[in-house]
């Protein structure tokens, strides 16, 4: 019987130490930056996002696609931590360890505070060379570069942003620590993801059979709703400032 209230949420997870928190799309809409699947606004609405998302599309036309990734590095820019962000960097301050494992690439998990953040679809803050052979560039480092996009500093290719595109494999290293961490934590707290793209949707099941308990935030139900141990309808900026407040009722000392 799956138990939708915040205060059974707190009870479950009061005793755990080591928590991961597992995030998708939907912490990132509620700061205004919408997902590939979402309609996009303006001139951009007619293009396939597709098209921007494969390595396919980037090589038929780098200089659109970089201009696309122009136009959404400004949204982010633009952009602030919601409640929710801040909510998941404050559990921190409740268990042994917390850390994020975010299928989002915007960087707001950091920029809220979260200081263990797993970013397995990579970072739009960061470029690496179209091979991957030279990487971790910022967006500042091009700064003296006409082209669009710029070319690796090192070798002279395409520079590209260093996210999973789909078609592409996620980083093994990341993939590989949030693996390790969702089968050995004691609670999963999922916001704002359906869960349904693989692999990283294996990491909440990973969870459920080692044994964790898992809470499931998300305004409809998704296919993991019904096999967590609580779903808790709602927005993540709604649901996880309340669960804060309910599991610092329990864990600090009155
Ligand atoms: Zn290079």
């Amino acid at each position: 019987m799956v138990q939708n209230s915040v205060e059974a949420a707190a009870r479950a997870m009061a005793r755990a130490r080591h928590v991961v928190v597992f995030t998708g799309a939907g912490v990132s809409r509620e700061s205004g930056i919408a997902t590939f699947r979402d309609a996009e606004e303006g001139i951009w609405r007619k293009y396939d996002p597709m098209e921007m998302a494969t390595l396919e599309g980037y090589l038929r036309d780098p200089a659109f696609v970089w201009a696309w990734y122009e136009h959404r590095f400004g949204i982010v820019a633009g952009a602030e931590p919601n409640p929710g962000h801040r909510a998941i960097a404050e559990l921190e301050q409740l268990f042994d360890s917390v850390t994020v494992v975010t299928q989002n690439i915007d960087g707001l998990h950091q920029r809220a505070g979260s200081t263990d953040v797993i970013e397995l679809h990579g970072s739009m803050h960061r470029f690496a060379c179209l091979h991957r052979e030279h990487g971790g560039f910022r967006l500042a480092d091009f700064a003296g570069q006409e082209d669009r996009p710029p070319r690796c500093p090192v070798c002279g290719d395409l520079i590209r942003p260093d996210v999973v595109w789909f078609g592409e494999a996620l980083p093994r290293e990341e993939l590989d620590r949030g693996q390790r961490l969702s089968a050995a934590c004691d609670a999963m707290l999922v916001v704002g993801t359906s869960g349904i793209v693989f692999p990283a949707a294996a990491l909440p099941l990973q969870a459920i059979h080692s044994g964790a308990t898992l809470i499931d935030v998300n305004p409809e139900p998704s296919a993991l709703s019904s096999q967590a141990t609580i779903y808790l309808k709602g927005r993540g900026g709604d649901i996880v400032p309340q669960l804060v407040e309910e599991l610092r009722t329990r864990r600090e000392p009155g």
